[in-house]
């Protein structure tokens, strides 16, 4: 599997950084943002590096967006927010901070102003109640 040395998320995959996962499967794997932009924002990432969606081989691709439709789902259930955000940079330009391909799933509630990025860590026992929360509400 395609795979970058210092590449934060390709660390996660191989277990040299921890993560608060919700799930995986053999293509992708989806975790909690270590900064949410705001309570059950998840990302959902593609096993093999791919810099972002102009690089991305298309079985990862579509791996990933099945993913993300699949935890989207489970997020409506679980934390009933009014809207969900998914959003994916490319480039630092586009505000794309982690140069390996992922999607932002991020619950919005009505009146809610928020940027892409949250300003400050989550707290890692409500990121893992969430995430708890999420994968129980997941469907096949
Ligand atoms: P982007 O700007 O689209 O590249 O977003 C990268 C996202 O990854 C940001 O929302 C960060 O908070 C998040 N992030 C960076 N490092 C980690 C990490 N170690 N664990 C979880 N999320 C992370
Ligand atoms: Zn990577």
């Amino acid at each position: 599997m395609n795979s970058s040395e210092n590449c934060i998320f390709c660390k996660i995959i191989r277990g040299a950084v921890p993560a608060i996962k919700v799930c995986e499967d053999e293509y992708t794997l989806t975790f909690m943002d270590i900064n949410p932009a705001g309570p059950g924002h998840a990302l959902v990432i593609s096993k093999a590096h791919a810099a972002n969606l102009l690089e991305i081989a298309e079985p990862d691709l579509l791996a990933v967006t099945r993913t993300t439709q699949r935890v989207a789902r489970a997020v409506q259930k679980a934390l009933v927010p009014d809207g969900l955000r998914i959003g994916q940079f490319n480039g630092a330009a586009a505000g794309q901070t982690v140069l390996h391909y992922h999607v932002h799933i991020v619950p919005m509630r009505e009146g809610q102003r928020t940027g892409a990025h949250g300003r400050a860590p989550g707290d890692p026992e409500e990121l893992k109640v969430l995430a708890a929360r999420i994968r129980e509400a997941l469907e096949d």
